[in-house]
């Protein structure tokens, strides 16, 4: 025997790692070999959700093809979701350029994303769609490794680096009250 993994198949509450390249449009935007695999615990939402579902019982070793249509990437493109906004209602220190991404506070949502899409004289036009919306996503994937998930990356919902802490984003982990 080997002291590989015992798992081999992709299921709920395993660490996966995985080489991928993304392909929208014809052009690559996105791939493994540029930022290395990735790490993630399947069925904890940590990669989008079409994608997670083609690859679950996957074997180690194993790649397809895997196409992931908008509405199940990133959404459909939302027309409406392109507003104009008085110029009077931005910060003077925001560079108020084609393509610079915002945080917008929004009252019920919190932080949002927007693009900015034109600069006019009296107003900014801000595109709320993520980039990616309305974009059916092209991945190559191959499952290289899968191992049990640990019962703090379970508790956590996401991967931990083996030598290192928690140092995740998530405001809510413990990896930020412990320390
Ligand atoms: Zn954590």
């Amino acid at each position: 025997m080997n002291a590989q993994s015992e798992f081999t198949k992709v299921a709920k509450d395993l660490v996966v790692s995985l080489e991928y390249t993304l392909t929208v449009d014809g052009e690559v935007i996105d791939s493994s070999e540029e930022s290395g695999p990735i790490d993630y615990i399947q069925g904890h939402e940590n990669i989008i959700a079409g994608l997670e579902s083609a690859l679950d019982g996957m074997n180690v070793g194993e790649a397809k093809k895997v196409n992931v249509k908008a509405k199940d990437a990133y959404g459909e493109y939302d027309p409406e979701a392109v507003e104009e906004i008085p110029l009077s209602e931005f910060p003077n220190d925001i560079p108020l350029e084609v393509g610079v991404e915002l945080a917008v506070e929004d009252e019920d949502e919190g932080p949002i994303s927007a693009v900015i899409e034109e600069v006019g004289k009296d107003s900014v036009t801000l595109n709320f769609n993520h980039p990616l919306a309305g974009k059916d996503l092209n991945f190559d994937v191959k499952i290289l490794s899968i191992r049990a998930a640990t019962a703090e990356e379970l508790e956590h919902g996401h991967v931990h680096d083996e030598d290192e802490d928690c140092d995740c984003d998530d405001a809510d982990c413990d990896c930020h009250k412990n320390n």
